[in-house]
């Protein structure tokens, strides 16, 4: 006999289960998918490693769920004949929470019942989903390649610990066993099942199976004994599902729902897909691909990080070989989850084969092409479903334009952002939009970029062209500085930084002026006033309502984002910007008639406000308040 072994439960797990049985009550039932979903991908994993050893499968190549429930001792069982679990990884799966992504998601829980469990049901819950209706959970399970003598039994309350010990196990894979919950017998009842499973499981691949009912029939009306003769004989089985790879069927037998909940599937989540794409391609080489969007980030780093990535799941005449992302999709198109089942790959692929594969890269071509014509049709179709889209993922999108130069112009397309005749700070205005209502002298797009909304919308820089009723696009977020280097023009018409290079009217007709005999003397004085701080001083035209603000060269990296770059440590070489002014201004007016004293203060506090409207910071802040109230108290003197 072995001894029972106690473990407690990693701290995270606790809380995800608390979580789970106080949040999904609403939902019960999802457990039952959780747990054929994991029974499922045990299957998956053991069709697998059959390939290199077929002996694993070899007493027992029917590969299937089970799912049973006991009456008297209230229990309901689901079983798989697939991978199973050693001790050491039964701890580790059944006793820890290894997803990268488990520690964000509980960074992101609010405490607030309801927003918790909307959190969840995009996380999904997996094997702890049990516990919604069960007061104990106990696991049989015994590893394909291990001996019937190294088996386990897992079993715990759902209260902080859990127990371990070794049992004898003839059949390999794994069997979870729920005690149920007071009040929780409709899990008992096989209709009740039945239902479940076609609802929810029925796009599994591995055939799920009940206890046939018999329909007794006897004639005198015996039924005790109908059924005690039942129960002598073995059990017969009965399949509930369609039990055929879902991508597998012909589109007109698969109904949305059926779709949903192969993508709950192969996500591990329960949010929905925004849309999707299923195709049989039939030539030189046979594929099928299903391709979906996704409508939200899952919480997996697999966004902020390109280089691990998940989603498409790559098939070789139905069998699992690899989660094949990084193969066949580019790095701007992580967020598509599906799987590709391909007809002509050898079955022993390995990841180094798939690099440089002809077939694979063929496949690529088409699920990039693919996945941007599902894009293009999602804008058209459903605007406020592509409004999803693009806040989740438009900043991943913007990462192709860079990375796929034949690209381009379709990714562009499907970019938003804010702008100064959109919805407040909500991206959603395209450049087709921008250009169709461009006014018909207008010589550019004209964007400006900031490191925040407000800060965009409030540059001096873009006074002129809100004045004259220019769009100009607001472009806030870390990685658009990047994108603009690889966007030089769109539709045929270029794109203009709004705080960079000579700016000269947003009309093709307007021309650069020499400064004229008026302004030179203000110009002079400043440019010697600020020589240390500033390239040169002009007049501009883009400026309104402020005084002054700072301009950069064309090709000059913007100023929020040297200072981002300083702070990551990257050395800058020191490019002064152009300070430029608004002749007009009441401050100017004033600066041109100050005494020395004055001006000299006065130089310095144009230059600094533009800084600080630009959301840059002070060399030297003090020095800058007291500047600031010297000439704050000379006002008030005056006055
Ligand atoms: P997830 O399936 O999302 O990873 P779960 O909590 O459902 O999370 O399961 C944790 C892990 O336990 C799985 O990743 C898998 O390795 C293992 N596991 C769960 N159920 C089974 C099963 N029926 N057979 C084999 N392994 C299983």
């Amino acid at each position: 006999m072995s001894e029972v072994q106690k473990h407690a439960f990693q701290a995270e797990v606790q809380q995800v289960l608390h979580l789970v049985i106080h949040s999904l009550y609403s939902h019960k039932e999802i457990f039952l998918r959780e747990l054929i979903s994991n029974a499922s991908d045990a299957c998956d994993k053991l069709r697998f490693e059959a390939l290199a050893n077929a002996e694993l499968t070899a007493s027992d190549s029917e590969l299937r769920i089970e799912v049973e429930f006991d009456n008297e001792a209230r229990t309901l069982t689901v079983r798989d004949n697939g991978i199973g679990m050693s001790s050491e990884e039964v701890v580790e799966n059944l006793g820890t929470i290894a997803r990268s992504g488990t520690k964000r998601f509980l960074e992101a829980l609010s405490g607030d019942a309801r927003a918790d469990a909307h959190l969840i049901g995009q996380f999904g819950v997996g094997f702890y989903s049990g516990f919604i209706v069960a007061d104990k959970l106990t696991v049989e399970t015994r590893r394909a390649d291990l001996p019937a003598d190294q088996g386990v039994r897992w079993s715990s309350d759902g209260s902080g610990e859990f127990s371990v010990e070794s049992i004898d196990r003839p059949q390999r894979g794994t069997a979870v066993i729920l005690q149920l919950k007071e009040g929780e017998d409709e899990f008992l009842q096989n209709w009740r099942l039945r239902q479940l499973i076609t609802r929810y499981s029925d796009h599994i691949a591995f055939p799920i199976r009940l206890p046939e009912e018999k329909a007794v029939e006897s004639e005198d009306g015996d039924e005790e004994k109908a059924a005690e003769d039942q129960g002598k004989t073995e059990t017969s089985w009965e399949t509930v599902n369609h039990a055929s790879a879902l991508w597998t069927r012909p589109k007109s037998e698969i109904s949305d729902e059926d779709y949903q909940g192969f993508y709950k599937h192969i996500h591990h989540g329960m949010d929905e897909a925004l849309t999707w794409s299923h195709n049989r391609v039939e030539g030189n080489q046979s594929y099928t691909s299903l391709l979906y969007v996704p409508s939200k980030a899952p919480f997996d780093a697999m966004w902020s990080d390109r280089n691990e990535r998940k989603g498409l799941k790559l098939y070789i005449r139905r069998v699992f070989i690899m989660d094949a992302s990084e193969q066949l999709l580019p790095a701007y198109l992580r967020f598509i989850q599906g799987v590709v089942d391909s007809d002509d790959l050898p079955l022993n692929v390995s990841r180094e084969l798939l690099q440089d594969n002809k077939l694979v890269s063929q496949i690529r071509a088409a699920c990039v092409k693919r996945s941007l014509d599902l894009l293009d049709k999602l804008a058209v179709d459903d605007a406020a479903k592509f409004q999803q889209f693009s806040d989740s993922f438009g900043n991943v999108l913007k990462e192709g334009l860079g990375e796929d130069f034949s690209n381009r112009e379709r990714i562009a397309k499907l970019l938003r952002f804010a702008s100064t005749k959109g919805d407040g700070a909500t991206k959603s205005v395209s450049l087709d939009q921008y250009v169709e209502r461009m006014q018909s002298d207008q010589s550019a797009i004209y964007f400006v970029t900031a490191d925040s909304y407000n800060a965009a919308k409030g540059s001096p820089q873009i006074e002129a062209l809100k004045s004259q009723d220019v769009e100009v696009l607001l472009l806030f977020d870390r990685i658009d500085e990047w994108m603009v280097s690889y966007l030089h023009e769109y539709g045929g018409k270029p794109l203009r930084h709004v705080a960079k290079g000579e700016f000269d009217g947003a009309s093709s007709e307007d021309k650069a002026e020499e400064i004229s005999e008026e302004h030179k003397p203000v110009v002079d004085r400043l440019t010697e006033l600020l020589k240390e701080r500033v390239k040169a001083v002009r007049p501009s035209k883009r400026l309104v309502d402020s005084p002054a603000c700072l301009v950069l060269d064309e090709h000059a990296m913007a100023l929020h984002m040297q200072r981002l770059m300083k702070e990551a440590g990257h050395e800058i070489p020191a490019d002064l910007p152009v300070l430029e002014i608004n002749p007009n201004h009441a401050l100017l007016k004033r600066f041109a008639n100050a005494d020395q004293e004055q001006a000299s203060d006065l130089a310095l506090l144009l230059h600094e406000q533009a800084v600080v409207a630009e959301g840059g910071q002070l060399d030297d802040p003090a020095a800058f308040v007291q500047r600031l109230n010297r000439v704050l108290t000379s006002t008030a003197q005056a006055a």
